[in-house]
């Protein structure tokens, strides 16, 4: 007889509920258990109503996900504001695009990518996501070192339990500076590709219902959007339009033959 499927406690419902999936180019995706390899984290820059970074770790089949909307630093006297997200499929963890409409709408570039593993390597994930602190270490592109999440006491009715908001802090170690690594490493690890090239890569999108309207994200993606266009425009040069009074078909062929003939 076979074993019966282990199955995983976590759920894609609330992330499947908030998307229609013939609007947007994101993955559906599964909830799908890796018994090998190491477990792998990505982090999404994401244009949206506001920039953020998207943490995401791998830990039973989906992407545990936090909202960072200043992005990771690695100064370990910046604490950065964290806000718990939905689980998102494995798949999504390479997703890279424009996202035109609905939830979430902006463009998202895979910011980087690797493998995490929690520090101490007996440790319940679950447990500590329940306590609210879990230390985990990166090794990706741009990111190295060890960092801590720790929940924030601030819930429904002051529950700690209830918070979404987590403070994500960098541990003191080698790997550890002053450095901001979002300002000298903006592009995707992906594609190399900025926001703009991103962007560029789509017909138009957001003639009028622009994702971001105001502030510094209204701003950028203005100018994101400005950029994108000068892009198409210079990979499809504008060509002359047909003029009506010319013959519909002059076929080199036809020429050659009047000359020749
Ligand atoms: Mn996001």
């Amino acid at each position: 007889m076979r074993k019966p499927q282990t199955k995983s406690p976590r759920s894609l419902d609330e992330y499947r509920s908030k998307r229609k999936f013939e609007r947007t180019p994101e993955p559906v995706g599964r909830v799908q258990l890796r018994r090998r390899g190491a477990l792998r984290f990505c982090v999404q820059k994401h244009l949206a109503s506001h920039l953020h970074y998207d943490l995401r770790l791998e830990h039973k089949g989906v992407l545990l996900s936090w909202a960072v909307p200043k992005g990771l630093s690695l100064n370990p006297r910046e604490k950065r504001l964290a806000m718990m997200t939905e689980d998102h499929p494995l798949e999504y963890g390479d997703f890279e695009g424009v996202i035109p409409e609905g939830y979430g709408a902006g463009i998202v570039m895979v910011w980087d990518t690797g493998t995490w593993r929690p520090i101490d390597p007996k440790a319940d994930i679950d447990r500590a996501l329940e306590k609210g602190k879990l230390d985990f270490e990166l090794d990706g592109y741009k990111l190295k070192g060890s960092w801590t999440l720790v929940r924030t006491a601030r819930g429904a009715e002051g529950s700690r339990s209830n918070s979404k908001s987590w403070l994500l802090i960098k541990h003191r170690d080698h790997w550890a500076g002053d450095l901001d690594v979002t300002e000298v490493a903006p592009s995707s690890v992906k594609s190399d590709r900025n926001l703009a090239q991103i962007l560029a890569e789509q017909p138009e999108v957001w003639h009028s219902d622009k994702p971001a309207r105001n502030g510094r994200a209204g701003k950028l993606l203005q100018s994101v959007i400005r950029t994108a266009a000068e892009m198409r425009a210079e990979r499809e040069p504008r060509r002359p339009k047909p003029s009506p009074r010319k013959p519909a078909l002059a076929h080199p062929a036809a020429k050659h033959g009047d000359t020749l003939g």
